[in-house]
């Protein structure tokens, strides 16, 4: 007989959890310490990989027969920042109303590892002849970044799971895709002048003009490919991001610097994309730049890259997720998650989560209760299953 969802549990936990400010650029070491606490509440060993300054930590955690490759329940711990006065109400204290939890990180994504806590003392009951681990990272948000320490341990002091279901926000959807972003830092140096003696300057804004054209062709380019409608928008996107330059408005400007990423969908040759840019930069911009100022120059860095995700259609995880979300199809997405890793690592993944991705990383996030009953839902099914 399966148990009934422990529903009260998981908002408490929603609440527990929220209640750690996890913004990435703090620690999230209380938040972690928690959740030892509460898996060694039922006898359940954690495994931490910290940052080397000891500020961060991922957990890993098993449920069931030790060092036996089981089914990862995948989510970050970390959340994007909150502006107190864009909320009706305090961003770190969960508001129950209209069926719904208010909070940041509601929907992305503690709501889920709430949920799969609340599962424990369910999964613990249980004789699981597949064991269940818990991965729980940090840095998500910036960059898929914490993670991939966690990642790297595994088949080493970790257990590699078989498969991992990460639990982003998807509506409880099976997904099997999505794009990844790639970013790049690009810092032009010119040389200054007064702005009346513009022959002896060579100003940067005017070379990251010619850059973001370049970028600009490249980008109908990549609206051109033929469309995969799996993808809203169907296409790899490119655009600029930030920029910066100049400093007063009669100095030729010795520096400009912008940052761009693009999208891309699994199989685009991102590759071809940088090699591209940093051509038309040595070819068609440097030489002219040097002419006049022998120190100029343009410097075209990646600074973050997570993979795309598609996942292995081989994988028996797929259909495992469609059959305990009781759905007959997938579909793929246009944000990025660790999926991409886990898979890049071998571990093949799906993703599928509570809450919907419309409410993440906005003010007065929320997840809707209904939500969390269908992420238990699945979770109970998930364990009728590891027991074989
Ligand atoms: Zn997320």
């Amino acid at each position: 007989m399966p148990i009934a969802a422990p529903l009260s549990s998981a908002i408490d936990l929603t609440t527990r959890l929220v209640a750690f400010d996890t913004t990435s650029h703090k620690s999230n070491r209380a938040l972690i310490a928690f959740v030892e606490s509460y898996l060694a509440g039922h006898g359940i060993t954690s495994h931490l990989v910290p940052t080397e300054d000891g500020e961060k930590a991922s957990l890993f955690a098993t449920v069931g027969p030790e060092g036996v490759a089981g089914i990862g329940l995948s989510g970050h711990t970390d959340v994007v920042p909150a502006d107190p006065a864009a909320w009706t109400s305090d961003p770190f204290t969960v508001r129950q109303e209209n069926g719904r939890l208010y909070g940041r990180g509601t929907a992305d994504m503690k709501g889920f590892l709430a949920c799969v806590l609340a599962m424990v003392p369910d999964f613990k009951r249980r004789k699981l002849k597949v064991p269940l681990h818990i991965v729980f990272s940090y840095d998500e948000e910036v960059g898929c970044t914490g993670v991939r320490p966690m990642i790297a341990e595994l088949g080493n002091r970790l257990t590699k799971p078989r498969a991992v279901i990460v639990g982003e926000p998807t509506s409880m959807d099976v997904v099997d895709g999505h794009k990844g972003p790639v970013r790049w830092a690009v810092e032009i140096t010119g040389r200054a002048a007064h702005s009346s003696m513009a022959h002896l300057g060579v100003n940067a804004i005017s070379v990251a003009g010619r850059l973001i054209g370049e970028l600009g062709a490249i980008e109908k380019e990549l609206m051109a490919l033929p469309p995969d409608t799996r993808y809203v928008p169907p296409y790899p996107t490119l655009q600029v991001t930030e920029i910066t330059g100049g400093i007063a408005s009669n100095i030729v400007p010795a520096t400009c610097r912008f940052g761009f990423e693009v999208r891309a969908m699994p199989g685009l040759d991102v590759d071809g994309i940088e090699k591209r840019i940093v051509a038309f930069a040595e070819k068609e911009c440097l030489p002219e730049m040097r002419r006049l100022a022998p120190e100029a120059n343009i410097v075209i860095r990646q600074s973050n890259r997570v993979p795309p995700f598609a996942a292995d259609t081989e994988s028996e995880v797929v259909a495992l997720a469609l059959k305990l979300a009781g759905q007959n199809e997938t579909r793929a997405v246009s944000y990025a998650t660790e999926a991409g890793l886990f898979q890049g690592a071998k571990v093949p993944s799906v993703v599928c989560g509570p809450g919907d991705i419309a409410q993440a990383h906005t003010a007065d996030e929320w997840i809707a209760i209904s939500e969390i009953e269908r992420c238990l839902a699945f979770l109970d099914r998930l364990a009728d299953w590891a027991e074989g």
